[in-house]
């Protein structure tokens, strides 16, 4: 037995195995050896999910050997990905070729193809998520065999693999769209809380990227904008909330202090009704809550699992320390979000159940058919998946 465990120190796990493959060969080798074993396979990524995707007492690969962009290309805005690669390690080889990532999230420390498989996000109104850019994969598949998928070849592969939850197979190889280079303009104030909201749609539709931050008990929100400019990048990098360079330099925090989260999507058009909901309660119920709400702007896309399945969104987070116990918290929010129909983030905490989420995704029904098409067995699937299951007692 081995042991894992996740950014936060939060999730655990006892594989049987943890192996690093350092090829496509290496990963179809390690998903045979497991078959014959009669052992579940799970890939992690950079273990930066707050829920238990990665956990299982089978095999465990570790993609950080399979790293690095292999095509990347100014013409057709595309780029070949390798899925161990740091989204940090991004930045400077897509730069070289004049294209950079869509967007990207709070950090940068996620592997590409663990972002892709959970939906990450950043913010922006036209923005969408990272798994909305995938155009393309190939998958090692539950025989072993590898399988390419695109709109055009085994296109419901496809659909199902844009954002796959590790249960479709193993991406080896990730095919992203991607435009070409920008710098951005950084910009951070203070504002009275409910001016932001009484103006979010003039301050979201007025940079390219807008969010804020609220601290429980303050009448005012941390606001902040990044603008494309044409304006040189100056180095060294001012610090966060001055910063003018290229995106990959300027679109990435430093999130050090070690947490769990819960976020929810919900329509844009109930974000500030919901965000009020969730202060008027927060006051009165965890008045001492030391963690900021997250709030951002997402576009709404035709991703089977997205959180913005077919919806202008608006996304809020809530965080809460490790050394907490997040339960009640989240508990209490989640009964909030569910007011407004929110879709939770698949890489963060949620208590839904199987019933509740084949409410929330119309197409969840589809992604079970395909994926229990591509793997029968179920050797893809770890318990958190299988008590999401449809049909699954929540
Ligand atoms: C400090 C912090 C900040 C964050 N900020 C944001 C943010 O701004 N926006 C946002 O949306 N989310 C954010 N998240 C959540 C995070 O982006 C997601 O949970 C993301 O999935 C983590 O990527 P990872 O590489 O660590 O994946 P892991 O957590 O390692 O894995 C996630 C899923 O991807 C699967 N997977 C990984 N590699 C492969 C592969 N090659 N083939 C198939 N499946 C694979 C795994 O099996 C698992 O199901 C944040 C998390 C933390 C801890």
């Amino acid at each position: 037995m081995a042991e894992w465990s996740n950014w936060s120190g939060r999730i655990h796990a006892a594989p049987h195995t943890i192996l690093a493959p350092g090829s496509e060969d290496e990963i179809v080798q390690a998903v045979r050896g497991a078959a014959d074993r009669g052992l579940s396979v799970r890939v992690v990524g950079a273990a930066h999910s707050h829920s238990p995707l990665v956990p299982t007492d089978g095999v465990l690969l570790d993609l950080a050997q399979l790293t690095g962009v292999v095509h990347a290309d100014g013409e057709t805005l595309t780029a070949r990905l390798r899925p161990g690669t740091r989204i940090a390690d991004l930045g400077a080889p897509l730069r070289a070729q004049g294209v950079a990532l869509l967007n990207q999230g709070d950090i940068d420390r996620q592997a590409i193809a663990g972002a892709v498989a959970t939906g990450t996000h950043g913010t922006g109104s036209a923005l969408r998520n990272l798994s909305a850019g995938l155009l393309g994969a190939r998958i090692v598949q539950a025989d072993g065999s590898v399988q390419e998928c695109s709109a055009q070849r085994e296109p419901e592969l496809f659909e199902a693999a844009r954002l796959n939850l590790g249960g479709l197979g193993i991406l080896s190889e990730l095919t992203l769209r991607v435009r070409p280079a920008y710098r951005l303009q950084e910009k951070m104030w203070l504002e009275p809380v409910d001016a932001v909201l009484d103006r979010l749609d003039e301050l979201t539709g007025a940079t390219r990227h807008f969010e804020f931050f609220w601290m429980p008990g303050s009448d005012r929100a941390a606001c902040k904008s990044l603008a494309e400019t044409d304006a040189e990048p100056v180095y060294p990098l001012a610090e966060e909330g001055k910063r003018r360079g290229w995106s990959d330099e300027v679109l990435a925090n430093h999130r050090p202090d070690k947490h769990s989260e819960m976020e929810y999507s919900i329509p844009k058009e109930h974000g500030a009704d919901c965000f009020r909901a969730l202060r008027e309660m927060l006051h009165r119920d965890f008045p001492d809550l030391a963690w900021p709400l997250e709030y951002r702007t997402l576009a709404a896309d035709d991703v089977w699992l997205s959180t913005a399945y077919r919806r202008e969104t608006v996304t809020l987070s809530v965080h809460q320390g490790v050394d907490q116990d997040d339960e009640p918290l989240f508990r209490a929010c989640e009964a909030i979000f569910r007011g407004y129909a929110g879709r939770p983030h698949w890489g963060k905490v949620h208590f839904q159940s199987a019933d509740d989420l084949a409410g929330l995704y119309p197409r969840w029904a589809d992604w079970w058919r395909v994926r229990d098409h591509w793997d029968p067995e179920c050797r893809f699937l770890n318990p958190h998946l299988q008590a999401l299951r449809p049909g699954a007692r929540g």
